[in-house]
């Protein structure tokens, strides 16, 4: 029978990787175990320019290269392979890579959320050169460019809007000409001057060979085709959280994203805790990500400490406001 760890730590991205580093400066020493395309979302994210510390930017892969090598600095174990079922209904908790199991007195679930695409091959090629599902992220890259948006829901108003700032029009793509976005947003957008609206319009091909030239979009009432010109393209269609292993197991909402009693990384099972988008679907963010990595390696901590009998730290002993050695 596997060792019983202190920590595993399931999801290599910014809240993983943040976790499991101050999980072993804690001596907790944490297994990461981190799923094939580790990194995350800012795998598929070019140059990060928001995140604080990076003055000139950072690509996202090199960033969370490094993110993960100051986990490994203090003694992280890595498996980079995916976990295929857990058990949370007992203590020791048990996760699964296929046949081989784990063991952990505690669990920080970390496994993010995936961008909705559109599912077209055009549109894969070009990720990262003009095809994007980040506006916060990849914006700025498209100064007085024709911008197009493709969603008809709250987060695509927000990133038309956002987009604004830049392009020099903006144009909203959406496959019925009625928007599921609030009202507030649709008539926020329908009074900007820079906004236009393709309904009821698809995107049929992302068109380029190293960048975006335009977009082939389709009537979906008609069924004709007609080619635009575009600098851009925002993918809005939704975000998925990565919980499908969980979901059986741990306390979530209409859309699968775990909850987290508020203002702790807390699920409904004690010693098992979210961090990062798979319990965020409104920051969304590297460095929001990162902090509650943070929050969730703190968490556990208390509760290992708690466990062992160390009153002093218990999880029902008043949180420290500031603990010196972690800045
Ligand atoms: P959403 O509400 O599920 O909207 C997704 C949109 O994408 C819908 O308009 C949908 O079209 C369209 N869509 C889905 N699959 C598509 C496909 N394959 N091809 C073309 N279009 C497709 O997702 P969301 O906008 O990310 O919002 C998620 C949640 O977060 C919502 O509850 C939202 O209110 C909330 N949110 C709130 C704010 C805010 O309040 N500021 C900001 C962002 C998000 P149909 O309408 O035809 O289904």
């Amino acid at each position: 029978m596997s060792e019983v760890r202190d920590l595993i730590v399931i999801g290599g991205g910014p809240a993983g990787y943040t976790a499991a580093l101050y999980a072993a400066r804690a001596n907790l020493q944490p297994l990461v175990i981190e799923g094939f395309s580790w990194g995350g979302q800012l795998m598929i994210t070019s140059d990060v320019e928001n995140y604080p510390g990076y003055p000139d930017g950072i690509m996202g892969p090199e960033m969370m290269a490094e993110f993960r090598r100051q986990a490994e600095r203090f003694g992280t174990e890595f498996l980079t392979d995916n976990v295929t079922r857990v058990d949370f209904s007992e203590r020791p908790f048990r996760v699964w890579v296929e046949d081989e199991e784990y063991r952990a007195r505690s669990v920080i679930v970390a496994t993010g959320a995936s961008a909705r695409w559109l599912g077209l091959d055009s549109e894969d090629r070009l990720k990262g050169r003009g095809v994007s599902a980040c506006a916060t992220c990849d914006g700025a890259f498209f100064r007085d460019k024709h911008i197009y948006v493709a969603g008809g829901g709250d987060s695509a108003f927000e990133e038309a809007l956002f987009l604004t700032r830049f392009g020099y029009k903006v144009t909203l793509v959406h496959r019925r000409s009625e928007f599921r976005a609030s009202q507030i947003m649709v008539d926020r957008a329908r009074d900007h001057e820079k906004i236009e609206f393709k309904t009821p319009y698809v995107v049929e091909e992302v068109l380029g060979e190293d960048s975006i030239s335009g977009l082939k979009l389709r009537n979906t009432e008609t069924g004709e085709s007609e080619e635009v010109e575009a600098g851009a393209l925002f993918v809005a269609i939704g975000h998925d959280p990565n919980t499908a292993l969980f979901v059986d197991q741990l306390d979530h909402d209409a859309n699968g994203y775990l909850v987290a009693k508020p203002g702790t990384t807390e699920t409904n099972v004690p010693g098992v805790f979210a961090a990062g988008d798979v319990q965020d679907h409104i920051y969304r963010q590297a460095v929001t990500a990162a902090g509650s990595g943070c929050m969730a390696a703190l968490d556990a901590e208390r509760f290992l400490a708690a466990e062992e009998g160390h009153a002093a730290t218990a999880l029902t002993a008043p949180r420290p406001e500031a603990e010196p050695t972690q800045v």
